[in-house]
C-alpha cells in the first residue's frame, strides 16, 4: 500500500462509517466469535474460536472474559481416564493419576473459583476447589468391547465413540453430570488435527441421555515433542506424560468453567486457559534439568498458567 497524500487521506476520513468517532472506541471492532474448545493449540500458534456468532454477555467482561449464561460444573468434579492405545509406557499413568488427585484443593485450580453460573433468580454460583481422580479404564485392540477405534487416524467422532464404548461396556458405571471424561492416547495412536491445529480440546455430547463432558489429550513425545511440549525431558523423567499434564489442566479448567461451550469465554472465542496457553511464569529446575512450576501430591509439575476472573482479569499459578 503506497504512502496516503494529503488528499486520500482526507478521503479515507470522509469514507469512515458515520459513528465511529463518535463516543467511545470499540477495543476490538472485530466480530465476536464462540469457542470451538480447540484452544489448546500447538505452541507458537495462536487461536481464535471458530463459530461466528452474537455472544451477549450477561456476567461481568471487565476482566477480559464474559459470562454467556451456559452452566458451569458445580460441587466436586470428577474425573475420569480413559486410557487408549497400548500405553506401554506405564509411568503415566503414575504421573498423570497423581495429577488428577493432587490438583483439587490446590492453589492452581483455586483460579477456577473466579467463574461461576448465575441461576434465574441472579444469585451466582462459584465453581468449587474440589477434584477427584473418580475412575480410570483401558481401551486397547485387545479389549472387547465398543472403545477401541483402530489406532491412527482418529476422527473427532472416533474419541466420541471411545467415551460411548467405554462408558456402555460399564468400564465407567454409568455416565456422571459431575464427570469430565479424557481420552488419553498412548504415543502410536494418531489423531487427524493432533500436533497441527492441537494438542488437546474438550467438548461435550449426550450420551445415554446425560451431558457428558470429554475431551481429548494426546501423547506427543514421538509425533511432535516441539509443537505440544514445552519441554524434552520432563520433572517426573516423562516427558510426553509431563507434557500431556499441561494438556490436561487446560482442558480440565476449560471443561469446568465452559463445559458446553457456553458459559465463560471472550470476544474472540478464547476460553480461560486458551488465553494463558504457553505460558508457565516463575519456574524451578528440578534434579534432572527439567523445568516445573507447581507441587501437587508430591510431586513436580510444569503447567500452564490459568486465566483469572478478578481484579481485571490475569495469568496466574494461583488464586487468591
Ligand atoms: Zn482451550
Amino acid at each position: 500500500m503506497p504512502p496516503l497524500g494529503r488528499a486520500s487521506l482526507l478521503l479515507s476520513l470522509l469514507l469512515s462509517p458515520v459513528g465511529a468517532s463518535a463516543g467511545q472506541p470499540d477495543p476490538d471492532p472485530a466480530p465476536e466469535l464462540r469457542p470451538d474448545g480447540k484452544g489448546a493449540v500447538p505452541r507458537g500458534q495462536s487461536h481464535q474460536g471458530q463459530v461466528p456468532g452474537p455472544a451477549s454477555v450477561s456476567g461481568t467482561s471487565a476482566n477480559g472474559i464474559g459470562y454467556h449464561g451456559g452452566p458451569v460444573i458445580l460441587g466436586q468434579t470428577n474425573v475420569y481416564y480413559i486410557w487408549y492405545g497400548a500405553w506401554t509406557d506405564t509411568a503415566a499413568r503414575t504421573i498423570l493419576d497423581a495429577f488428577a488427585q493432587g490438583i483439587g484443593g490446590s492453589p492452581y485450580f483455586g483460579i477456577n473459583g473466579t467463574y461461576y453460573s448465575l441461576d434465574a433468580s441472579g444469585a451466582s454460583h462459584p465453581v468449587s476447589n474440589a477434584v477427584a481422580l473418580a475412575g480410570e479404564s483401558f481401551c486397547t485392540s485387545a479389549a472387547s468391547g465398543a472403545c477401541w477405534q483402530g489406532a491412527s487416524n482418529l476422527s473427532d467422532s472416533a474419541i466420541q465413540a471411545v467415551v460411548a464404548g467405554a462408558l456402555a461396556s460399564g468400564a465407567l458405571k454409568t455416565p456422571d453430570p459431575n464427570g469430565v471424561y479424557f481420552v488419553l492416547t498412548s504415543p502410536e495412536v494418531t489423531k487427524s488435527g493432533f500436533c497441527t491445529s492441537y494438542c488437546g480440546w474438550h467438548t461435550h455430547a449426550t450420551l445415554q441421555g446425560l451431558d457428558v463432558k470429554y475431551a481429548f489429550v494426546g501423547d506427543a513425545a514421538t509425533q511432535c515433542p516441539s509443537a505440544c511440549m514445552e519441554q524434552t525431558i520432563g520433572p517426573n523423567g516423562d516427558a510426553g506424560a509431563d507434557g500431556m499434564a499441561s494438556v490436561v489442566a487446560h482442558e480440565l479448567e476449560e471443561a469446568v468453567t465452559d463445559p458446553d461451550l457456553n458459559a465463560w469465554y471472550d470476544r474472540r472465542g478464547r476460553e480461560n486457559a486458551d488465553k494463558c496457553a504457553w505460558t508457565f511464569g516463575t519456574t524451578s529446575t528440578a534434579p534432572n534439568g527439567a523445568l516445573y512450576n507447581l507441587t501437587l501430591g508430591g510431586r513436580e509439575y510444569l503447567i500452564q498458567r490459568n486465566w483469572v476472573n478478578a481484579a481485571g482479569g490475569y495469568c496466574a499459578l494461583q488464586y487468591p
